[in-house]
């Protein structure tokens, strides 16, 4: 590369600061041409829209609401919806260019966008949840298509919402049109094994990893931090074969029993307890940060962003991370990761098992049929499984972490479209 400069890196909390070092990283190694490395590291779109909402008590707020196309190149963008009151347009930025990055780290025909929109779900009726949903999908009319921008569940918000968004966009256009978005509940055309799917990724690329490792998994331990949708699953997926899970956590602490938790009896504990652990007796509680540092084999980070900083990454004792969230792991606590010698799935490989069953959902929309959920998982799995043994192949090749790795598969793919594609 010419003059380019190395990208900045102020602020380890900024993810679009974090996605952009390791996508320099990986561009110069690959001697990626200046202008390829300018047309992706800027998202094509980015569109930002406020949006009245009435509240159950009559009063009228305004929510902020975002979507970001990072790229169209390798088909459709496909990416999450996300509801939380920490949404900004950079973290939908860079939520927006690691879709990019995972669907064609996973070899599937879309590009990567992501939208969120800043608010507390969890304060929130379900009424004023579905004006919203359905507020924005009207907002973002021009945007969402099956052959434009697919949106799907981020963190927030689930089948529910996606069900109030096919419907909105449906009424739009006078007809049903399923395949505008994926992770719908199965009665409107979701796929099954889409609500494990992103978990029983976790899973596939954890046993992946660990038999490079030669960790024995009835031998080993984890601990899973965050027991949401993707941290339950991976967590029971991963008991079911044979990894002790030692310790979970959600908003409300840390939960450690070091003979195992019982998976199964913990998600049915959180599912009719408010969807929190809080209060959970089977297991002794520790300080929520505390999870991350546990003397355990594996560590599963599946929550948000930036849990493992500089401030902790020294501390972390597991011999392998395998990320659920996106964006767990902050670009200056991977060379202390690194140094340290712990093996790392990265998001955008260990977290493409969602969007690869998102996937499989659109086009079963598309033929208007529908798998079991064994062809599925079969063939999610393989997907999966052959994407870890290309980036770890590329990692051994080109001597960097499977981080890296994983970017230089999914930058050069990106990039080889693009060429042929052409520009203006
Ligand atoms: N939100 C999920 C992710 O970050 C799934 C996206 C999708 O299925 O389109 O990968």
């Amino acid at each position: 590369m010419g003059y380019i400069e190395p990208a900045p890196l102020k602020d380890e909390k900024n993810p679009f600061e974090a996605m952009m070092s390791r996508f320099h990283i990986a561009s110069q190694i690959l001697g990626l041409d200046d202008e390829v490395y300018n047309v992706l590291k800027s998202p094509a779109k980015q569109v930002i829209v406020s949006l009245p909402i009435t509240m159950d008590d009559g009063s009228i707020r305004v929510f902020d609401g975002y979507r970001v196309i990072h790229s169209n190149i390798l088909g459709p963008s496909k990416g999450g919806i996300r509801f939380d009151p920490g949404v900004n347009l950079d973290e939908v930025k860079a939520l927006a260019a690691w879709m990019t990055w995972k669907c064609a780290v996973v070899d599937i025909p879309y590009g990567g966008a992501k939208g969120g929109i800043q608010c507390n779900p969890r304060e929130m009726s379900s009424g004023e949840i579905e004006r919203l949903m359905r507020a924005f999908t009207l907002a973002m009319i021009e945007i969402f298509g099956p052959d434009r921008d697919i949106p799907a569940p981020d963190m927030g918000t689930g089948p529910r919402e996606m069900a109030w968004l096919m419907d909105e966009f449906s009424r739009t256009q006078g007809m049903t049109i399923n395949s505008v978005v994926t992770g719908k509940p199965l009665v409107l055309g979701g796929s099954l094994g889409r609500t494990e799917a992103t978990g029983r990724g976790v899973m596939v690329s954890a046993l992946a990893a660990m038999e490079k490792l030669r960790i024995n998994p009835y031998k080993s331990t984890c601990a899973v931090q965050g027991f949401g949708n993707v941290g339950s699953f991976a967590a029971l997926l991963l008991a079911e074969r044979g990894v002790k899970v030692v310790a979970v956590s959600d908003l409300s602490g840390a939960y450690f029993n070091e003979n195992g938790i019982d998976i199964q009896a913990a998600i049915d504990f959180r599912n009719g307890n408010n969807g929190t652990m809080d209060g959970y007796s089977g297991a002794e509680k520790i300080e929520g940060n505390d999870i991350l540092e546990l003397e355990v084999d594996v560590l599963v980070p599946a929550a948000t962003e930036d849990v493992i900083n500089s401030q902790n990454a020294e501390k972390i004792r597991a011999k392998l991370i395998v990320e659920g969230a996106n964006g767990p792991t902050s670009a200056k606590a991977d060379t202390i990761i690194n140094d340290k010698g712990i093996m790392v799935a990265p998001d955008i490989l260990a977290n493409a098992g969602g969007v690869t069953v998102s996937y499989f959902e659109w086009v079963q929309n598309r033929l208007g049929y529908k798998w079991t959920g064994e062809r599925v998982n079969r063939r999610s799995d393989r997907i999966m499984k052959d994407a870890f043994d290309n980036v770890y192949k590329t990692s051994q090749e080109y001597d960097v972490s499977m981080r890296i790795a994983a970017y230089i598969v999914a930058i050069d793919k990106v990039a080889k479209t693009y060429k042929f594609r052409g520009g203006y």
